[in-house]
């Protein structure tokens, strides 16, 4: 008879591996925990291709509360890694009076059109009825995604769980103690399993027969400019209310973004050029930073829920079945806090007391069906 698994996590993304080293730190062992990846390498679709930016004042109220938890967390890593996982990193909020007044959170500080021009000079010469003035947010940081990627599957592995590479999930049945799933050809056997297969988390959780919670891929472009004048080291990632494009340095040249959402079926999302090189012209024509070319340009589905607040929790109807999705453009800065919710619910049957009531219950796929979840069976 094959092994019983404590859990079964479907996805080697931001979310599925931060859940993995959540719960085998809190355990003290990863013995009973496996990750099943479809691609040879982890990370290969949103998580490789992200902003790396962690900005706790973007996003609707539970994505901020989480945000902060996981800002926190990232900058003071226990065990502590061997390259840090995050450091300060502002940004700037730029646009017209009503534009920013539309996307202001507390804490932020009101830069006037002079005092912006100051903190980034190449807007000095922007149109005053597009660039009034800015927004800051002193308390945003950067990551390094492949460094933290790194750091959840070591901890992880150190301890004992199992990540399977090229093992896709393709089909699962019930069985007396959970789940019997069969990922690149082995058969896997679990008490619980957890769905965060990103983009194609409804598909997936399908399979074990739950109800799709209409989650949308959205496809988002970035890409590696090169500039005329180098922007300096501590210079804010600046992004455009209502628009959303942005920019921040990386290197001597810039990261930019048109911040497009264009609707997409689950796959291996690519740059359409012509999106990124009008981009380019647009950055050009407000600002002097003068781009004079695209280096790299790649391209990533950000995954919604329909009310665009990410999803974790038991499905509604499957026993044994917990959502970890619908992370949007916020999977990276509400990792930590997104693996913690995740984990409290497979250990404990309930999310918190570090986080509000409310965060916890916004999360709830129940939030789109009737009810709360099925509860699952504690992990021993
Ligand atoms: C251009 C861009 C910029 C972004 N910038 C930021 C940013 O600055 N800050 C931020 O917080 N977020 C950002 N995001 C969003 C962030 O990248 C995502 O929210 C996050 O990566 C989602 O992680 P995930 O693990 O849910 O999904 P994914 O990384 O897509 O992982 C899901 C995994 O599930 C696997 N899978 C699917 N089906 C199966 C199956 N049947 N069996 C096994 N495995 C399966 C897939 O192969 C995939 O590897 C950005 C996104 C884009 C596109």
């Amino acid at each position: 008879m094959d092994p019983v698994h404590d859990v079964l996590i479907i996805g080697g993304g931001i979310a599925g591996l931060s859940l993995a080293s959540e719960l085998a730190d809190r355990r003290g062992s990863g013995a009973g925990i496996v990750l099943a990846e479809t691609e040879p390498a982890l990370a290969h679709h949103t998580s490789g291709r992200s902003a790396e930016q962690l900005i706790p004042s973007y996003g609707p109220e539970p994505v901020r509360e989480l945000t902060a938890v996981t800002v926190a967390g990232l900058l003071d890593p226990r065990p502590v890694p061997p390259r840090p996982l995050a450091w300060p990193s502002r940004m700037v909020l730029v646009g017209t009076g009503a534009g920013l007044r539309a996307e202001a959170v507390p804490g932020m500080q009101e830069l006037s059109r002079a005092a912006l021009a100051e903190l980034c000079p190449e807007l000095a010469c922007s149109p005053p009825e597009a660039v009034a003035g800015g927004l800051l947010d002193a308390t945003s940081v950067r990551t390094d995604a492949a460094a933290l990627v790194a750091w959840h599957r070591d901890r992880a592995t150190a301890a004992g769980a199992r990540i399977l590479t090229g093992a896709p999930m393709t089909g699962a049945e019930p069985d007396a103690e959970g789940w019997r799933a069969t990922a690149g050809g082995q058969r896997i056997r679990a008490r619980q399993v957890v769905v965060a297969a990103g983009a194609w988390a409804d598909e997936v959780a399908g399979r074990f027969g739950a109800a799709p919670l209409g989650l949308r891929p959205l496809r988002r472009t970035a890409a590696l400019v090169r500039l005329a004048r180098p922007l300096a080291p501590d210079h804010p990632m600046v992004v455009a209310a209502g628009s959303g494009w942005y920019y921040r340095r990386a290197g001597d040249g810039a990261l930019v973004s048109p911040s497009e959402a264009v609707p997409s079926e689950p796959c291996d999302a690519q740059p359409v050029l012509e999106d990124v090189e009008d981009l380019v012209a647009r950055l050009n024509a407000v600002t002097s930073l003068g781009a004079t070319g695209i280096e790299r340009a790649w391209t990533g589905l950000r995954t919604e829920a329909p009310d665009g607040v990410p999803v974790c929790g038991p499905d509604p109807d499957v026993p044994g079945l917990l959502w970890l999705a619908g992370q949007s453009g916020y999977g990276f800065q509400t990792s930590t806090a997104m693996a913690r919710a995740a984990a409290d619910l497979l250990l404990d049957g309930t999310v918190g007391p570090w986080c509000s009531r409310d965060t916890a219950d916004a999360l709830d796929p129940g939030r789109f069906r009737r009810g709360p979840g099925h509860p699952l069976p504690p992990l021993p």
